[in-house]
């Protein structure tokens, strides 16, 4: 028996219809800023899906590019300028950020109320507490796809691998507030292979390409793979691989996500979804 495949394109299609449904309530688009310093090639491409579509659903989407050598002074004056425009709601600083530029400084700095990739301390502590918060992107679509399979993960065994602020931390605080008992691994957890084994649920956020085999996973589990490393192909293009041993995977999970079209369209469709949370609240705010 083969896993149930999770399509991320069709998951995030019903996020985004719901997204569209409520802009009509607005007093006007909810206005994106992505900000970008430097060229790197994967960060350039993502920026331009989320601004695509961004435009595609009828926000205003705006790229904020700085070169790589620009110091954390000037990203630190850009993003002031930001928080002080009226028309923007959302504010994401693409990473990673050029070593030089302390991220957890430019993180601080962004006004939490714009904070749509929920990295500043002030959303990330509400998470922990379970208060309404503004929560990572990928995480939150990660939690989507799982729910879509179990609702219910009460008592479930979740076993997240990896743990950045941007998706392991968050990822497993969800989880938690959703009942389920959670282990958090990372690279130095010892014997990872059988705690991976107990998990009815399986999280991966490594970006270490076929690192999760075939003989990690409890039958049915269900996997969802967030990391994405770029192979290069003999013909000098290069493929996009998860985390997770796929062709093993699929022959014991229950249900699993693809890389690429997996997680992916989630990650920004939930960007959506939360730049239209914060335009709300903001407006709301205003009002
Ligand atoms: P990160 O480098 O900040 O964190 C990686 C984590 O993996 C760390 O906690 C580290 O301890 C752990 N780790 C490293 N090697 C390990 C090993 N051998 N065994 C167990 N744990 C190990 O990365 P990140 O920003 O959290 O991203 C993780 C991956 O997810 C990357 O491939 C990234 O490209 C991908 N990603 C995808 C999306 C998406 O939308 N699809 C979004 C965000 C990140």
């Amino acid at each position: 028996m083969t896993a149930n495949i999770l399509d991320g394109h069709a998951h995030a299609q019903i996020v985004i219809d719901k997204v569209a449904s409520e802009l009509d309530r607005l007093p006007r688009a909810p206005g994106l800023t992505v900000v970008l310093v430097g060229d790197d090639p994967a960060s350039q491409i993502y920026v331009q899906s989320k601004v695509r579509m961004a435009e595609r659903l009828g926000l205003r989407g705006e790229v904020e590019r700085l070169p790589d050598d620009a110091s954390e002074a000037d990203l630190l004056a850009r993003i002031a300028a930001l928080n002080a425009r009226d028309d923007i709601d959302g504010i994401l600083i693409q990473l990673p950020l050029p070593a030089h530029i302390d991220a957890l400084r430019v993180m601080a700095a962004v006004d939490p109320a714009k904070d749509v990739d929920g990295l500043h301390a002030l959303n990330a502590g509400r998470l922990f507490h379970g208060d309404d918060a503004l929560v990572p992107c990928t995480p939150l679509g990660c939690l989507r796809l799982i729910k879509s399979i179990r609702p219910d993960l009460t008592g479930a065994h979740a076993v997240v691998i990896g743990s950045s602020n941007i998706v392991g931390k968050p990822m497993a605080a969800l989880l938690l507030q959703e009942q389920a008992t959670v282990t958090q691994t990372h690279i130095h957890t010892r014997g990872i292979s059988n705690i991976c084994r107990q998990a009815d649920i399986l999280v991966s956020a490594v970006g270490k390409a076929g690192l999760v085999r075939g003989d990690w996973i409890k039958p049915q589990a269900i996997v969802i793979d967030v990391g994405t490393t770029r192979v290069e192909k003999p013909d000098g293009g290069y493929a996009v691989c998860g985390d997770v041993s796929f062709d093993e995977a699929v022959q014991v999970a229950g249900a699993i996500t693809p890389v690429p079209r997996g997680v992916g369209p989630m990650t920004i469709a939930c960007l959506m979804e939360n730049t239209v949370k914060a335009a709300k609240a903001r407006s709301a705010r205003l009002q």
